[in-house]
């Protein structure tokens, strides 16, 4: 695993729980101390005992095996800095792994591609390639690797997150087993967490606050639409958390799905901000502060949002603070048997519940979560196929059924309540 943040501090907790899967386990990332910080934790919970889950106890429908009386993961740490190739694949072909899980930064994407390709290791990760000076969230770069991988005979599952990730998975069911065609679809995701802090973000504030920032776009008959940044809001009644301003903005799962998902004509996706958020975002945004363009500070070149992340509070240290729950689905419109149909798929994550299991926050953990399952998919055979591929590529009854194991259940419905225009 590359990366010690919120992300990976999950998805380490879940390999340890899926340990008859996860046998051995490096957390490598820039700063040891944090690897090692996190392998003291995951000790600490699991007492140098099999991990488990108390929710199953043997082999799943999903195909996941959970045994209790396994050996606890072996967890080993080190320092590597995942920009650079050589250093990566020094140490892949040290530790011998099947897999990496790159819960680092998208900026890391293409050098740990790299290395899987010269080393001949599945790659796993959770969000698209982006170059540091500007912000495109597209495949492209991870798409032209295709051939590599698959004259390599390895596999590279892009985007196993929640979204992407869980998103393109709930999308593939529902084409599966709902709808002969799939006509719109509208993801949701909505955050009702209350830290109780001025301004902070979830995840990661430089890869957030680029993503906001941002022009909304969506796909509709065939290309996308541009739009300003947060202009079009709605509001919509969610299941377990009620009324919410939603803003259309662009997420890169909307590339894949309006290539894969068969016959669509409209994807947008939704998130929710509150007033207060978004009234810190603009001030910061009208003072330059969520610039990358560098500028000169003290004859030192610096990147004003980089500077921003150093000044805000780390999103792993919102754990213990935060209240409330997350509600993130998928809403499809198509057709099945001639006629309209509408579903509507969701899980709903309580912040405090997850804190509870992992120390962490319900983004890290609707994140972490997905990794590992998407990591067991390759590592048990339920998924394969030398290339690469976006999640919703996959069968997706294996992953919806081992979301319900591992922590992240899901509920459908066939009357939802629809976006207003
Ligand atoms: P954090 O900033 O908490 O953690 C990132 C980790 O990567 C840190 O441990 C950091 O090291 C390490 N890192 C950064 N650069 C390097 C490098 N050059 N070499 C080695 N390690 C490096 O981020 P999160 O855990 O919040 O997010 C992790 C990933 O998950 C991001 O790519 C994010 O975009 C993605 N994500 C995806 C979501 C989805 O639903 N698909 C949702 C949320 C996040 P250090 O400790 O030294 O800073």
């Amino acid at each position: 695993m590359i990366g010690a943040g919120g992300v990976a501090g999950v998805a380490a907790y879940k390999c340890c729980q899926n340990n008859a899967v996860f046998s051995d386990l490096m957390i490598a990332s820039r700063t040891l101390s944090r690897c090692d910080a996190l392998k003291a934790r995951l000790l600490e919970k699991f007492g140098g005992k099999g991990g488990g889950n108390a929710a199953c106890g043997g082999a799943t429908a999903s195909g996941v095996c959970i045994d209790k009386s396994a050996a606890l993961t072996n967890i080993s740490t080190a320092q590597v800095d995942a920009d650079d190739t050589a250093q990566l694949v020094a140490l892949i072909r040290s530790f011998k792994p099947d897999i990496v899980i790159n819960v680092a930064l998208p900026y890391q994407d293409l050098s740990i591609m790299d290395a899987c390709l010269e080393t001949g290791v599945h790659y796993v990760d959770t969000a698209n390639y982006e170059p540091p000076d500007t912000a495109k969230f597209e495949y492209g770069w991870q798409w032209a690797y295709r051939e590599r991988f698959r004259n390599a005979g390895i596999t590279a599952l892009l985007g196993s997150g929640f979204d992407p990730g869980v998103t393109g998975v709930f999308c593939a069911y529902a084409q599966k087993h709902y709808f002969d065609d799939i006509h719109e679809i509208d993801i949701l995701d909505a955050n009702a967490g209350d830290h109780g802090l001025p301004f902070a973000t979830n995840f990661n504030p430089e890869i957030n606050i680029r993503e906001i920032t941002a022009n909304g776009r969506y796909f509709e008959n065939g290309a996308f639409v541009e739009t300003r940044p947060l202009e079009i809001k709605r509001v919509y009644n969610f299941p377990e958390i009620g009324d919410k301003d939603i803003y259309l903005l662009y997420h890169e799962e909307l590339e894949s799905l309006a290539a894969n998902i068969r016959g669509i004509r409209r994807i947008r996706f939704w998130m929710t901000f509150s007033e207060k958020y978004l009234t810190h975002l603009k001030v910061l945004e009208n003072v330059g502060m969520t610039s990358i363009r560098p500028i000169v500070f003290d004859g030192r070149e610096i990147i004003p949002l980089q500077f921003l992340k150093a000044v805000l509070p780390d999103p792993a240290s919102l754990g213990p603070l935060t209240k409330g729950k997350t509600n993130i689905g998928c809403i499809v419109r198509g057709a099945k048997g001639g006629k309209p149909k509408d579903y509507y798929v969701y899980n709903v994550c309580d912040h405090e519940e997850c804190y509870r299991e992992t120390g962490a926050q319900a983004i890290s953990y609707t994140t972490g979560v997905p990794a590992m399952i998407g990591a067991s998919m390759l590592l048990t055979g339920a998924w394969k196929g030398p290339g690469v591929f976006n999640i919703e590529e996959f069968d997706p009854d294996p992953f919806m059924g081992a979301l319900n194991v591992f922590g992240l259940p899901w509920k459908e419905s066939f009357e939802p309540e629809l976006l207003n225009g």
